[in-house]
């Protein structure tokens, strides 16, 4: 098989679809627990992760160099982030240091790899081809596109004894009760939501893409339900300081 990625025939590497480097990041020593979203399979002890034989060296190398080095760079430092509080049981974390461009493009990075890896457990995860090819040609110019190009967002999960980060979920793809198609990618105890539809989505989750020049806004949260709260609460102050601005503003 050609590399996925270049097309050429060159001996391929086991690429790693969710990189090593962030599996290990919570990695104890005891491996990891794959739960899948269909109940009749069985959680299996995973320790390396999940790998195909997808790429060849020099695209390995690239992903590494251009994305999974800032992912992982971004990701370990979860542990000091400072979490702003928006209501009961919703905070949030506001990363202004971080590069919003380079984060998506890791992320976008993940996504494009279990599109095309074809074995399980992403023989279901596929987009359609053309979003694979236009994924593919923004990670090989390495641009983000505009915030509504794959409208990335990511989630946290507060640390509520349930070990998350032990556990690996395969993504999934699914649909909001408005009908947009999105992608979840779980990266351990963090969430990555993509909207892989054409359709535009609701403000509600406005201030938490990912936009290039604009600050990392990460949800805390424990339940999906919250993440619902704290948006909106978010939208709604951010609205009130965008209408603040304009209303002070010099002639
Ligand atoms: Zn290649």
């Amino acid at each position: 098989m050609p590399c996925a990625f270049c097309e050429n025939d060159n001996p391929l590497c086991d690429s790693h679809i969710i990189p090593l480097g962030i599996w290990r990041l919570k990695d104890t020593g005891s491996g990891f627990l794959e739960v899948s979203t269909d109940s009749h399979l069985k959680p299996k002890r995973i320790n390396k992760g999940w790998y195909q034989k997808l790429l060849c060296a020099d695209c390995e190398g690239f992903f590494g160099r251009e994305f999974d080095e800032y992912g992982r760079n971004f990701f370990a430092g979860a542990g000091v982030w400072k979490p702003i509080t928006l209501g009961p049981g919703a905070t949030y974390f506001d990363l202004a240091g971080a590069d919003a461009s380079k984060l998506k493009l890791f992320v976008l990075s993940v996504l494009w790899r279990a599109s095309v890896a074809p074995d399980e457990p992403f023989s279901e995860f596929k987009l359609l081809p053309e979003q694979e090819r236009k994924l593919a040609s923004m990670l090989l110019c390495r641009q983000p596109g505009e915030t509504f190009d794959f409208a990335t967002a990511i989630f946290k999960y507060a640390d509520d004894g349930r070990n998350l980060h032990k556990i690996a979920v395969a993504p999934r793809l699914f649909r909001d009760s408005g009908c947009v198609r999105y992608a979840e990618i779980h990266l351990n105890e963090f969430a990555c939501r993509i909207n892989v539809s054409n359709q535009k989505d609701k403000a509600r989750f406005d201030p938490f893409w990912l936009t290039a020049s604009e600050p990392v806004r990460i949800m805390q949260t424990s339940a999906e339900k919250k993440i619902a709260f704290g948006v909106r609460a978010l939208a709604d102050q951010y609205k009130r300081f965008s209408a603040f601005r304009a209303s002070h503003a010099k002639p």
